[in-house]
């Protein structure tokens, strides 16, 4: 029998999921059961993913880094990647901002809806708030100070502290690169190793991708807020999709010029990454799967992988950005706020830093929005408005940061000299326990 390619079977773990739910919840209970007995399988798939997240970053960075075996070229390729990373999301708040002024989804929303909608999420969002309420006190500096650990165990046990990690890993390939290759070259040959297991072990971890989506799904779906409120949204959501799309079309035009490899051939690549993103709405716990598909998929050298992708998964998030900017604008339109031109462009500058600031975990970008917000003038309390739709939107959101950060990490690699073919080219043969 052929075996079903890795996107299609976890497609399907998708759509049963979302069936199954939909069963469950006509019996009595049946939400109860889901939460108690399947939803668990969910979260342990996210933690196996989670749980190699670090020691992947730590090795793959190490060697990548280390084997670059010039500063140099970590400097040239460290300013490319930082570049694009700033130009796509600085194109992803353009489009955004574009998409709402045109639709004006705000200006549809009745008072009575906008009324109901605070009543109801007045809860969330004050959460929201008072999270972001820490982030709006740093001072100017505080990003750089939070970039260096004073304990490398502490920034490892911590998952908000990806960028910690990352410092630490360079850091120590740089210390690798400067040392003689006699010394050096035990230790890269442990990590050397230690990447070749991890890379197995996600392998062995994406065989229950299938069932842990189905499981997400189906929690996802028994915990859902009630369809009218999405009804209510539905511009406001249609917005934030029709933004993502043209992303995504961007990103495969930008794939095309610069390396002409095909979207089909991009997207086939990526597609199990985007899923999952799309499943577990955390671009930090589909980082493991994002590298192995992009190296192994779409032929980009681990050396530029495992720099590139681990900070694109921290600080690229053009989906996020471009929802923080369309999700403001329709906040003030609801509550009847004409913004002017000045206002847009300062919403242009704060997406761009909120996005970059957002932690990689379900539901941060909302976080964030708070302080484009305040910076705008309009009213945080218009968070609660769009908490209903906030899940989807989420998912959908991680899933083009995921894949902002491959097309970048490509052209990189093109630019670099790094792109080769992939090493896996049957898709049917992967991930199979040999
Ligand atoms: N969930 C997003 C991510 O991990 C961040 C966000 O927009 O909430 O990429």
């Amino acid at each position: 029998m052929r075996k079903l390619a890795l996107h299609w079977q976890i497609m399907l773990g998708m759509i049963l999921g979302v069936g199954f739910a939909l069963i469950m919840a006509n019996f009595e209970s049946g939400s109860q059961i889901v939460t108690d007995w399947v939803k668990p399988f969910g979260t342990i798939f996210i933690n196996m993913l989670k749980l190699i997240a670090v020691p992947l970053i730590l090795g793959s960075l190490i060697k990548g880094v280390s084997d670059l075996k010039d500063i140099s070229k970590l400097s040239q390729m460290g300013g490319r990647t930082i570049g694009l990373y700033i130009l796509t999301t600085l194109i992803a708040v353009s489009i955004g901002l574009t998409v709402v002024n045109v639709i004006k989804p705000g200006k549809s929303i009745s008072e009575e809806t906008r009324n109901e909608l605070v009543e109801s999420y007045k809860g969330d969002a004050d959460g929201k708030i008072a999270d972001a309420e820490k982030q709006k006190n740093a001072g100017p500096l505080q990003a750089l100070e939070d970039l260096v650990p004073s304990n490398i165990f502490q920034a490892a046990s911590d998952n908000g502290n990806m960028l910690q990690v990352i410092f630490f890993a360079i850091l120590f390939g740089i210390g690798l690169i400067l040392i003689p290759e006699k010394k050096s070259a035990p230790v890269k040959e442990f990590f050397d190793s230690f990447n070749e297991v991890i890379l197995k072990l996600i392998d062995l971890i994406m065989l229950a991708a299938p069932y842990g989506v189905f499981a997400l799904l189906a929690a996802l779906v028994v915990e859902a807020p009630s369809a009218d409120l999405f009804k209510a949204l539905g511009w406001y959501a249609f917005c934030v999709l029709l933004g993502l799309g043209l992303m995504m079309l961007f990103y495969a035009l930008l794939v095309y010029v610069v390396t002409k490899k095909t979207p089909k051939f991009f997207f086939n690549g990526i597609a199990p990454a985007q899923l999952l993103g799309f499943s577990t709405s955390s671009s930090a716990a589909t980082l493991p799967v994002t590298m192995e598909r992009v190296e192994e998929h779409l032929g980009v050298e681990e050396e530029v992988t495992s720099f590139v992708l681990p900070i694109g998964a921290t600080i690229n998030m053009d989906g996020t950005s471009l929802y923080q900017a369309v999700a403001a604008v329709f906040i003030a339109q609801a509550f009847g706020m004409d913004l002017s031109f000045g206002v847009q462009l300062g919403i242009i500058a704060t997406a761009t830093l909120a996005s970059i600031g957002s932690a990689a975990v379900p539901g941060a970008g909302m976080v964030m929005l708070v302080i484009v917000l305040a910076q705008a003038g309009i009213p945080e309390a218009g968070l609660a408005l769009i908490f209903a739709v906030d899940r989807p939107l989420d998912m959908c959101r991680t899933t083009v940061n995921i894949t902002g950060d491959a097309a970048v990490s490509m052209i990189v690699a093109k630019s670099v000299g790094k792109l080769g073919e992939p090493k896996v080219k049957n898709w049917d043969d992967d991930y199979v326990y040999k």
